[in-house]
């Protein structure tokens, strides 16, 4: 039990930090893969799919061209940059892709 207990202490030292876009449970990729992803797509184009602005790392959500919801794929091809903030367009988009969008706007 050495080993298992060498294991436990090194995960316990790790930092543990808790990704602020966790909120719905499917079956989208999480943590460290995540994380990977959204600097892959970023760096390959760090401009906002919606608006075309420039955003910086901590301004983008990672958002799925067709959400997952309606059958659409986890893969990076799927992926999007989008900017975040309450008018950003990954804001508009949930709302669309959730079905809330109002008609008329
Ligand atoms: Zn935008």
């Amino acid at each position: 039990m050495t080993r298992l207990r060498t294991l436990g202490s090194r995960v316990a030292m790790a930092p543990s930090r808790q990704p602020s876009t966790q909120r719905v449970a499917d079956r989208r990729i999480t943590g460290r893969a995540l994380q990977e992803r959204r600097l892959r797509i970023w760096s390959r184009d760090p401009h906002c799919a919606g608006c075309g602005r420039l955003v910086a790392m901590h301004e983008f959500e990672l958002d799925h061209k067709v959400a997952l919801v309606r059958g659409g794929a986890d893969t990076d091809e799927n992926c999007q940059v989008l900017c975040t903030g309450p008018d950003g367009c990954h804001h508009r988009k949930t709302q669309v892709d959730l079905g809330r969008a109002r008609r008329g706007d």
